[in-house]
């Protein structure tokens, strides 16, 4: 069941039943037959199309951030953000097609060669719902340009956005079969795996999804990009302004109330600095983040997507604190709604769960480093490896460190963003692949290497 419930209150506001067996079997064979005409047409009439989705897309701001709030309690202002996210997301792959794939000619050792970039047919997007319209924008805008067809299996609590989503794509002019909305659930994905007609299946979200689907995907050879989860550290080195980065590095934890996969979730914070950087992070998180309406664009933590989720994360604190971490701030469940105060924890050691799980809610985890080469060792015990960040005021100190981090990607003195043109990913259990930029368009891409 594909159900919408407001996360804010708890009301339920409408249920849609399953797609049934025949239904996702006649999806599939839509998105397969609409391939040859789709990628017959030319780059530029794709991109056009897809340009034409930006459009559109920046027209329907205002409504898709309004379906996002009510459907997983995205705050109102940041739900505006994020389809302004998806409109650089389709613009890029519409502006950058012609270069993205024209042919790249080769001397070789045996005379002259050509590789072709060429689509590799229909493909399954499995997205979750911490962003809907984001997470379907970093698969779907390439592999339109590129000329792969694509159906899509959204979240079961955003049905709203799927289908939002479908007809802002088809109003650009996407033919009707080239993109599918499914509601199917996730118990019939293995047979969408197993079927001929699909080539490859990109999933966003938790571990245990990506796992039985890359599963079912490896039993059939089919190629698989997963974006899984994260527990990005964020090292402060030094500051030169301690209230500033206090600020910055708490609202970049708290966006989309904690629930990014990139979001920095492991405060590291040298050993001179850490005394001041609780005190104060801990003040600022429990004056600042105040729970509220997110529909309010004044509101600035507003409830998590769902009460399973809140009941969750406020389990993973409590947890916590049983096996000896210290609670600063918050940890407190409130209802009606999905709500859990913002939450500070610190003295987390190996020993408890929390120190290697992710924690996907406004929860901030500091640790104290003794030194540059002790933050290293914290940044890199974790299963994960998806982004991370440094901070500091002295430039090669920063690159030295971010050399040495495990992660698909860090960013320095800012965390947890994300840009059209910037290969997205990670390494470790965070995934395998990248979205976004020049790598998002290769994924599924047939590069054939044409010996002339
Ligand atoms: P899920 O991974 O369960 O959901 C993401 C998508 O995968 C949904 O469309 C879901 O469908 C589908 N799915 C789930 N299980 C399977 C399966 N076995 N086979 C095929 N598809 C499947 O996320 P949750 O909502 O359970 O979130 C739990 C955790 O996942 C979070 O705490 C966080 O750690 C992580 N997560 C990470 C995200 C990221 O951005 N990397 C995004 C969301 C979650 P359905 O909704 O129908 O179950």
């Amino acid at each position: 069941m594909y159900t919408v419930t407001n996360p804010a209150t708890g009301e339920l506001v409408e249920e849609i039943e399953n797609a049934t067996d025949e239904e996702v079997r006649a999806a599939i064979d839509r998105v397969h037959s609409a391939y040859p005409a789709w990628r017959g047409r030319s780059v530029a009439e794709r991109a056009k199309i897809v340009s034409r989705a930006a459009e559109l897309f920046a027209e329907r701001s205002g409504e898709l951030a309004e379906i996002m709030t009510l459907e997983m309690g995205k705050r109102i202002n940041e739900g505006r953000g994020e389809v302004g996210i998806v409109v650089d997301i389709f613009n890029y792959y519409a502006d950058n097609a012609a270069t993205l794939l024209a042919d790249e000619p080769m001397r070789v050792s045996t005379g002259d060669a050509v590789i072709v970039k060429q689509p590799i047919g229909a493909l399954l997007g499995v997205m979750p719902w911490n962003f809907p319209c984001y997470q379907v924008a970093r698969f779907v805008a390439p592999n339109l340009v590129l000329g792969n067809t694509i159906l899509l299996k959204h979240a079961s609590i955003c049905p709203r956005s799927a289908q939002a989503i479908a007809d802002v794509l088809h109003e650009a002019g996407v033919p009707a079969d080239v993109y599918v909305n499914t509601f199917a659930s996730s118990r019939q994905i293995p047979a969408v795996l197993a079927d001929p007609r699909i080539m490859g299946v990109s999933l966003t979200g938790s571990e245990p999804a990506g796992i039985s689907v890359a599963t079912e995907a490896g039993k059939h050879l089919k190629k698989t990009v997963l974006e899984l989860g994260g527990s990005d550290p964020l090292i402060v080195l030094d500051s030169d302004d301690l209230d500033e980065t206090v600020k910055q590095t708490a609202t970049a934890r708290m966006r989309n109330c904690g629930q990014s996969c990139n979001a920095p979730k492991r405060m590291i914070v040298l050993s001179e600095l850490y005394d001041d950087y609780v005190d104060k992070l801990s003040k600022h998180v429990a004056d600042h983040f105040q729970p509220g309406d997110p529909a309010d664009p004044a509101t600035r933590l507003p409830p998590l997507a769902s009460a399973a989720a809140a009941d969750e994360v406020a389990g993973q604190v409590r947890k916590a604190v049983e096996q000896g971490a210290t609670l600063r701030t918050g940890g407190n469940r409130i209802e009606p709604g999905a709500y859990l105060e913002a939450t500070v924890l610190t003295d987390v050691t190996r020993e408890m769960d929390a120190y290697y799980e992710e924690i996907f809610g406004p929860v901030v985890v500091v640790f104290r480093a003794e030194n540059e080469e002790h933050a290293v060792e914290l940044a890199n015990d974790s299963p994960f490896g998806l982004g991370a960040s440094v901070w500091g005021t002295d430039p090669a100190r920063l690159r030295r460190v971010a050399e040495r981090i495990e992660a698909g990607m860090v960013y320095f003195n800012r965390a947890g963003g994300s840009s059209a043109d910037l290969p997205f990913g990670g390494i470790k259990r965070s995934g395998i692949g990248r979205e976004l930029g020049p790598a998002g368009i290769e994924e599924f891409m047939n590069k054939k290497a044409i010996r002339l």
